[in-house]
């Protein structure tokens, strides 16, 4: 039994994204046990796209991600953004045109937005607006999964907050995927890199109290604990990657649970660019079910590119005249279907590799 004898190709929203992460949380055959599904940043309907053909390829699902920068950049960055309007408006247009392709690719699709700090609920309230419509119309949401980051608040301030928010989106289905503790280093204009090392563990405790204040609403939630993750890609040995410490979790839930289940807790891995196969793999088998990658897609994206206008270099000084001839045109150099096309080949690679190396590869 693959994935599409569960759920359907094209985007998931609701009881389907239930179905798919318990899927890749209790998943015993494969050669990690529990395999997960790496979510990619998409600033552009050409970096979705790369993803998607990418997960058609390998035959896996994938999810794609906004953050509130890449959606303004999505809307264009041109646009004013005081009051986020280019951020909910990016996000909206990123939404539909994944779903616009999706079904096409043949493969399950989530779409999420990536971290909303206290600051940028704003941003938050907007996408769930645009939820609410498409709810209307269609019967589900637009969005499958939004991401809410109040983990620089106190930790009664971030679960009331989470809290009031599950309530919006519980009947509509949204999962809800929320962090406690710090995940280090600086992404999207947010600067970690000098919070204390101890706050960038979470404890057992503080993720059972998540658990039970957000289980009391539905069980669609995935939790982004701190393990001394960083975000970015950085020089080794600032702080060190402890994904033993999400099995202490699990176990934790679980006897708090009475023993049911052994794995109770959607774990999400933050700021993974840089971690070692084996760090993944530990963090996979213990309920890791969504990893965040950007630093090495964006990477990815441009290597393609840089590589074309290096080699080519001969072929893009101007409209007419190469090394062949002074009257050769050179069109089929500068088109961008051609030289954002090298960049969405050599990031569709670097995806296939992130889903081998969460075990996310040949599962439909
Ligand atoms: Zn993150």
């Amino acid at each position: 039994m693959g994935i599409l004898d569960i759920v359907p190709a094209g985007v998931l929203t609701g009881e389907n994204v239930v179905k798919l992460f318990n899927y890749a949380k209790e998943h015993k055959a494969s050669k990690i046990l529990s395999f997960a599904i790496p979510a990619i940043n998409v600033t552009s309907s050409s970096v979705a796209n790369a993803c998607l053909e990418a997960a058609r390829d390998i035959k896996s699902p994938i999810i794609l991600q906004v953050s509130q920068g890449g959606a303004a950049f999505f809307a264009g960055k041109g646009l004013p953004n005081d009051k986020q309007q280019a951020s909910i408006a990016g996000a909206k247009a990123a939404a539909l045109h994944i779903r616009a392709v999706a079904p096409l690719y043949g493969v399950p699709v989530v779409i999420h937005s990536d971290h909303c700090a206290a600051k940028l609920l704003p941003w938050f309230d907007g996408m769930l607006e645009t939820d609410e419509a498409y709810y209307k119309e269609h019967g589900e949401p637009l969005f499958s999964s939004h991401m809410l980051d109040l983990s620089e608040e106190p930790k009664e301030e971030n679960i009331a907050t989470c809290v009031k928010y599950f309530k919006r989106m519980a009947p509509m289905g949204i999962w809800l995927e929320m962090e406690i503790g710090i995940t280090g280093g600086e992404e999207d204009g947010v600067d970690n890199t000098s919070v204390e090392n101890s706050l960038l563990y979470t404890q057992p405790e503080d993720i059972w109290d998540v658990y039970s204040a957000l289980n009391a609403i539905g069980p669609n939630f995935s939790i982004a604990a701190g393990f001394g993750n960083v975000h970015g890609v950085y020089k080794p040995g600032n702080v060190k990657l402890q994904p033993g410490l999400l099995g202490k979790h699990q176990e934790y839930a679980s006897k708090k649970l009475g023993g049911k289940t052994e794995k109770p807790l959607y774990l999400v891995f933050h700021g993974g660019s840089g971690s070692t196969k084996e760090e993944i793999k530990t963090a996979v088998g213990h309920g890791v079910v969504k990893m965040n990658v950007d630093t090495d897609t964006q990477w990815a994206y441009l290597v393609g590119i840089r590589d074309f206008v290096q080699n080519k270099s001969g072929y893009i000084q101007n409209q007419v005249g190469n090394p062949e001839g002074a009257d050769k045109p050179n069109k089929k150099y500068y088109d961008p279907r051609v030289w954002v096309r090298e960049g969405e080949k050599t990031l569709s690679a670097r995806v296939k590799v992130a889903c081998e190396d969460l075990g996310n590869v040949g599962h439909l």
